[in-house]
């Protein structure tokens, strides 16, 4: 077993020396990425600006790179900066755009059976009816059934996860929004697991997510990104401040500026590592963490192996315990992990999985620690 399995191995090299040590193995970026010293002082220096300037005032000054951050994130998704607000997560991305879009109740939304279970959960909260999309065995939306719903029986939109928190699964996210263009359907992407791992450029119509996943910047963050067709059907609680797009109505003006600060850098380290490289490795570590592991100890492995994801998620053998075991790794082994369970996504999971999702610096050393501890 050598280090030449894994593509890339400057990018483990840098993404590890731009961060403080980790205590032990962090293989948990679906849940939260380890930030990079660059980005804490970001952070950090903008908190302590406040402190001197005053917090509107150190804000004003932000606002060139806060502009420059509404324009990478824009492009990451397809669109433009006038297209992009900054939120304070995937959730509350979602919450403006189904409060903005006051569409009537009872209005069928299109969705994954296995649809984050908060997601369904604001859906209904708004008067809106969730309704699935046809998918196949493991939960991948099928394009031509999706086709035909959409032309029989058009729903009022599509959401779409684009990887799911609780599967380490690629949807058919362009291929599906080619259809919904076609039968001008609005296409809603869920990008919270996506945005940092794979390309989320694939043509929908808003695109939401989060910063502290993937793209390793602070918690406390999250970005909004509509088009300007689906923005103008918006209504905000407030209207925009003047001279300002419309997306803008929907930042809250009281907001963690250093966190959004500190979401600007870790987008600009993203790009700098090179976006096509990032996903290169992050492919190869999920296919060689499903190599190393399927199978030990009676763990299986449920995504397909060349599922092009660096998540894994494994269902325990008989009588093991998920959580016990995501405790002990912890604990015995300073793996960090996480345990799912199937109130994650009620209407797909059956029983609870242990989920591993290493980012650029895990190692071979790191996976096989892993397979040895299970
Ligand atoms: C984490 C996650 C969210 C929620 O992100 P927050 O920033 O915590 O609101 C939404 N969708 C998916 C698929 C996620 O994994």
């Amino acid at each position: 077993m050598t280090g030449d399995r894994l593509p890339h191995e400057d990018l483990a090299a840098a993404w590890r020396k731009a961060r403080p040590r980790p205590a032990g193995r962090h293989l948990d970026s679906a849940a939260m990425s380890r930030q990079s010293h660059r980005v804490l002082e970001a952070a950090a220096h903008h908190a302590r600006h406040e402190a001197e300037l005053g917090g509107y005032v150190a804000e004003a000054t932000a606002d060139d790179l806060l502009q420059q951050g509404r324009s990478v994130l824009g492009g990451l998704a397809g669109m433009a900066a006038a297209d992009v607000a900054f939120v304070e997560s995937a959730q509350a991305a979602l919450v403006a755009l189904l409060t903005g879009w006051r569409l009537p109740a009872g209005s069928r939304v299109a969705c994954l059976p296995g649809e984050y279970a908060p997601n369904i959960a604001q859906l209904r909260a708004c008067g809106l009816r969730p309704e699935p999309l046809p998918v196949d065995g493991i939960g991948r939306a099928e394009p031509e059934r999706v086709a035909r719903l959409l032309t029989d029986d058009p729903p009022a939109f599509v959401h779409l996860t684009h990887i799911p928190s609780h599967r380490g699964l690629l949807q058919p996210a362009a291929e599906v929004a080619a259809l919904c263009r076609e039968a001008g359907v609005p296409l809603v992407l869920d990008a919270a697991q996506s945005l940092g791992h794979t390309d989320t450029d694939v043509g929908a119509d808003v695109v939401y997510g989060t910063s502290r996943k993937w793209l390793a910047g602070p918690r406390g963050v999250g970005f909004l990104c509509v088009r300007p067709a689906i923005a103008a059907r918006l209504t905000p609680v407030l209207p925009e401040p003047e001279g300002v797009p419309p997306m803008r109505a929907f930042e809250s003006g009281e907001a963690h500026v250093a966190g959004r600060v500190g979401l600007v850098i870790a987008m600009g380290e993203h790009l700098a590592a090179g976006v096509d490289r990032v996903r290169e490795r992050l492919v190869a570590i999920g296919r060689l963490t499903r190599d190393l592991v399927d199978g030990v100890g009676g763990w299986q492995v449920v995504e397909p192996h060349d599922e092009p994801t660096a998540t894994t998620t494994l269902r325990p053998p008989d009588g093991v315990d998920v959580v016990a075991t995501r405790s002990s790794l912890l604990s015995e082994h300073g793996i960090v992990v996480s345990a799912i369970g199937p109130e994650r996504a009620p209407g797909e999971m059956t029983g609870p999985v242990l989920r591993i999702s290493p980012h650029l610096d895990a190692s071979v050393d790191d996976l096989e620690a892993l397979a040895a501890a299970l």
